[in-house]
């Protein structure tokens, strides 16, 4: 089904941000693929960060990187895991890279002679970076989620540039979907669409007229609420879906297609319709949600409030579990308060089945991950770590096996007398902090006979990074001779995975291979962890 032109679907957001816009997103593009076409998706962000690499995760939630080393918005990763491609780093599109590229460009000259606007020269490099996208790609269908709220000042150029594409590209080739939050008040026993009625008006202002509304809400709209929806945004009813929380974000799919959002869509945009075969999605759905056995693991870090730091990682661990069917139940340890001394490894970890050590940066809570790292290594059940996790099990195993006394990571102190994990060579010339760092997929060549190459079952595989350290080659022979061994290099010979040698599951790796995990796909290294915690 060769499609003459590119089909583009606008999702846009109402009433409040984190409403679930990338999850609608990443749902419709897996129906749509499902019905044969391909499809990419492209975040748009409308703050001035050139990407979201020099961004809190605290505060904005994961870093997700793209195989060619993008650091982008975690919805990218929703993206990925829904429609089981790899994605670009072209595929988040910032303010920050759209006035980067605009005043090189009128520095250049290439404007010479007038006055650069936002109309038309930003909306210019907006379209055609999402025109570029869908070229490279080469996809049926490209789905462009706006970020944030409808009404926000920074939205307004990206609103524009997609109003200006539904004329270019017609009607049938374009689809606006609003996504906003109908809450259900308690008081009057009511789901409220007032709000939602306000930010379609918002819109509508703007020039911008939806096709298809997704109403977000804590239960079932009821037909009178979809009527409502309907009558004040001016679309038909059977345009009005109802995307209601479900126990796991991998169902919205499915009940998003029961309501017949794909087949509309597909008539609306004159695509082929028919119907899909959803049923492997359907089997991990029920893997998920019936299970045999439930495990804890500890999950160690130091920006456990939001979760949304650590999404991948709590996806991969998901993909594992179901593909094993099992439950993981998610203990957060917050690295500062065992660090304080307001938390007790021994008592975290004596209530847990395995321990997972999370990646991070700095100084802050490092020394509350080192405490609970030696507790887990001493009880000997399964840890898994992960870049600075690995590098700070490296810190503990010098430490309290090989005996170099306040060894360390020169990220946390510059003057150790052991540096065991140091600044790699190529970072050491550096300067700015903006997407430095080695980043993306890079080869590790497996060692013949480790349980890292059964676990992979091959020689060399690739997986994503995003560190500035390495485990200090000069120790790797104190390490090993004591028992920590090397099972993984990297082509600039630095340990990409370690792990202990008389351990059922000790590994730590310098790589994120929570990154590539995907429902149907589970990363094998997150499935043998979960495997070991299983069966121990
Ligand atoms: N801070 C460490 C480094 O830069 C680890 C980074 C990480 O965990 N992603 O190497």
């Amino acid at each position: 089904m060769v499609l003459v032109s590119t089909k583009y679907i606008f999702v846009t957001g109402g009433v409040l941000s984190s409403v679930g816009k990338g999850v609608t997103t990443a749902s419709l593009g897996m129906l749509l693929k499902s019905i044969g076409y391909s499809v990419t998706a492209i975040k748009i962000d409308p703050y001035i960060n050139v990407d979201a690499g020099t961004m809190n995760p605290y505060i904005h939630g994961e870093v997700f990187v793209t195989e060619d080393g993008g650091e982008t918005d975690l919805d990218l990763g929703h993206y990925e895991r829904f429609l089981d491609v790899d994605l670009s780093k072209h595929n988040n599109i910032t303010t920050g890279q759209i006035y980067y590229s605009v005043i090189m460009k009128e520095r250049k000259g290439n404007y010479l002679g007038q006055c650069v606007q936002i109309i038309p020269h930003i909306t210019d490099e907006i379209k055609s970076r999402i025109r570029e996208v869908a070229k490279q790609s080469g996809a049926d269908i490209v789905l462009v989620e706006i970020g944030g709220t409808v009404g926000d000042i920074e939205g307004l150029p990206f609103l524009e540039a997609v109003r200006q594409m539904r004329l270019e590209e017609g009607f049938e080739n374009t689809l606006f979907i609003h996504v906003a939050l109908v809450p259900f008040l308690k008081a009057t026993e009511e789901l409220k669409t007032k709000p939602l009625q306000h930010s379609v008006q918002e819109l509508r202002r703007i020039g911008i007229q939806p096709d298809t509304i997704v109403a977000r809400s804590d239960r079932p709209l009821t037909l009178e609420a979809q009527q409502k929806i309907a009558l004040y945004s001016n679309v038909p009813l059977h345009a009005v879906f109802s995307n209601y929380d479900v126990e796991t974000v991998y169902e919205v799919p499915l009940i998003l297609h029961k309501q017949g959002m794909t087949r509309y869509i597909a008539q609306r945009l004159n695509l082929e319709y028919h119907e899909p075969d959803l049923s492997r999605w359907r089997d991990f759905i029920d893997k998920l949600k019936h299970v045999d056995k439930s495990v804890k693991i500890a999950m160690v870090g130091k920006y456990t409030a939001l979760k949304d730091s650590y999404i991948s990682i709590i996806e991969a661990l998901r993909h594992a579990a179901a593909h094993l069917k099992v439950r993981t139940e998610l203990v957060w340890v917050e690295a500062t308060d065992v660090e304080r001394g307001l938390r007790d490894p021994n008592e975290i970890l004596e209530k847990v089945d395995g321990a997972l050590i999370l990646p991070g940066f700095g100084k802050r809570g490092a020394e509350g991950k080192i405490k609970v790292i030696k507790e887990a290594r001493e009880r000997g059940i399964p840890v898994l770590g992960i870049c600075f996790g690995l590098q700070l099990m490296v810190v503990e195993f010098a430490r309290n096996v090989i005996g170099l006394k306040d060894a360390n990571s020169t990220e946390i102190n510059p003057s150790t007398p052991h540096p065991v994990v140091d600044l790699m060579e190529e970072q050491k010339r550096i300067k700015g902090l903006g997407g430095t760092m080695r980043l993306g997929s890079h080869p590790i060549t497996l060692v013949q006979g480790s349980k890292v190459h059964r676990i992979y079952g091959t020689h060399i595989i690739y997986e994503r990074h995003r560190h500035r350290y390495e485990i200090n080659p000069k120790y790797v022979d104190m390490l090993e001779s004591c028992g920590l061994i090397v099972s993984g290099w990297s082509k600039e010979r630095f340990p990409e995975f370690m792990e202990l040698k008389d351990h059922t599951f000790y590994i730590g790796t310098q790589a994120h291979p929570e990154f590539k995990s995907r429902p149907l796909r589970p990363s094998p290294i997150y499935l043998a962890f979960v495997a070991a915690i299983t069966q121990g």
